[in-house]
């Protein structure tokens, strides 16, 4: 049921559907729905800018997401606070869906509503493949971090976000910071990643990178049989918050870890700080290290560097490593262990979802080592079955979604309705 729901993004179809409706070029079929439709009628305080009727764009939604295999998609709109978002809710067999918001400059609501349908779906095979009891969920808010935050604007998202009543939980992503989920948990209880005098888990990137060193030594363990740290060689792509914590932990444990950055400061950084040594944005494909980590933005693995990273292993923090499923393939292919992206970087995710029944660093840590496990799991299915390990992964987290929703069933009556007004006695 979940096998096809993957990578099959849904853009194509709704871009191309946006651009119909932007020319008026109509498929016959929707013309032939759209006469007769009746024209805007003016009611007091209603606004009647009714743009494109609703009914073939709303056909298309509902196509793309009975492929992607969205439950809930909530459209969020307060005209004061200038706040227009999207929550998409992928799917719930397994908790709450749990996923941050993105506050992003988009340039039209397909790219919003594509980007908010591809991340929730991300979020459920996250989570389920690391274990957790939650499901796949997030959020964009569509503006301009720099510009347009406000008090207004994320209490009204908070409000909405209230009004899924547990439904989904949300989280910091890329464009917000502690201090906007601040605003959103004044209207909302149901948002994680606030800040530590609140109760909160405060900054994921530390455990996403510990989570990281988890998942490579898992991945050590298969291609070299030890999980020897200092014996390996490195080339980390980005060193941000996460990256930065990772080559710490690497150089800790006396690994040769080389490292690029669009940001020189960072660079400068982690060269004087940690003892890294700084090559080329270019050139760290090229380095004769060991593992690669991708560790900045998806899609660093594809057709034009695959031939030229030597590396036997490649796991890093990044998300959407792997620019099509083909370069997974080859991986497979040509022996380079993948550890695949989404199960490496749950960290931070795990981090989050501890706020639900109060916070515990302790555990948090213990947590982590969990990771170490899962990617075992990962390898050792796609040894069994010679598959790429994306779809080890895929098939792990598939198969515990249907697992875990028959154990769901059937009803055991602790939710019974409570009848409440009658008398049965008298
Ligand atoms: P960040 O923005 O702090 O760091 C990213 C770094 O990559 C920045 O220093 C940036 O300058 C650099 N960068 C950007 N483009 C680059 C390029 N072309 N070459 C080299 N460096 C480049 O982000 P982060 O929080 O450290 O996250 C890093 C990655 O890990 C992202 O893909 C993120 O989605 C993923 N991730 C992060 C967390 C978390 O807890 N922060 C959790 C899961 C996944």
């Amino acid at each position: 049921m979940y096998a096809n729901v993957r990578r099959k993004s849904p853009e194509t179809d709704i871009v191309a559907h946006k651009f119909a409706l932007q020319r008026r070029v109509w498929p016959a079929n929707l013309r032939a729905r759209m006469r007769g439709f009746p024209d805007p009628i003016a009611y007091p305080g209603v606004s009647t800018q009714r743009a494109a009727p609703a009914p073939p764009e709303s056909a298309m939604i509902f196509e793309t997401l009975s492929r992607t295999g969205h439950e809930q998609v909530v459209f969020c709109h307060n005209a004061d606070a200038g706040l227009k978002a999207i929550i998409a809710i992928h799917n719930t067999v397994l908790g709450p869906a749990l996923g941050g918001t993105r506050m992003w400059n988009y340039a039209s609501d397909e790219e919003a509503l594509n980007d908010v349908l591809r991340l929730s779906r991300g979020m459920t095979y996250k989570a389920a493949v690391s274990g957790l009891n939650l499901g796949g969920g997030k959020a964009v808010i569509w503006g301009d971090p720099n510009k347009d935050k406000s008090e207004a604007l994320f209490r009204a998202f908070g409000r909405f976000v209230n009004s899924l009543n547990g439904r989904y939980i949300t989280a910091e992503d890329v464009g917000i910071d502690v201090n906007d989920m601040e605003y959103v948990l004044k209207e909302t209880e149901f948002v994680t990643g606030v800040h530590q005098v609140h109760g909160g888990s405060g900054d994921p990137s530390p455990f996403t990178a510990y989570g990281t060193l988890q998942g490579l030594m898992a991945a050590m363990n298969v291609k070299h049989g030890h999980e020897e740290v200092g014996k390996l060689s490195f080339a980390v792509q980005g060193v941000g918050h996460v990256g930065m914590e990772f080559v710490k932990l690497l150089r800790e444990r006396g690994a040769k870890v080389y490292v690029t950055d669009i940001n020189q400061k960072a660079v400068a950084r982690a060269v004087e700080e940690f003892g890294c040594e700084a090559v080329g944005l270019d050139e760290i494909y090229d380095v004769p290290a060991d593992v690669f980590s991708p560790t900045a933005l998806g899609g660093t693995l594809n057709e034009k560097t695959i031939d030229r990273i030597k590396a036997g292993i490649i796991c890093g923090a990044a998300n959407n490593q792997l620019a099509t499923d083909a370069i997974g393939d080859e991986l497979h292919r040509r022996g380079v262990l993948y550890a695949p992206d989404y199960a490496v970087n749950a960290g931070g995710l795990m981090n989050v979802s501890l706020e639900i029944d109060g916070y515990n660093r302790e555990r948090a840590m213990r947590m982590m080592r969990t990771i170490y496990y899962n990617l075992g799991r990962i390898f050792e299915i796609s040894a069994r079955d010679n598959i790429p390990t994306y779809k080890a992964a895929d098939r792990m987290a598939e198969e515990r979604i249907v697992a875990i929703g028959k154990v769901k069933l059937p009803h055991m009556g602790n939710s019974a309705p409570r009848f409440l007004g009658r008398m049965r006695n008298g």
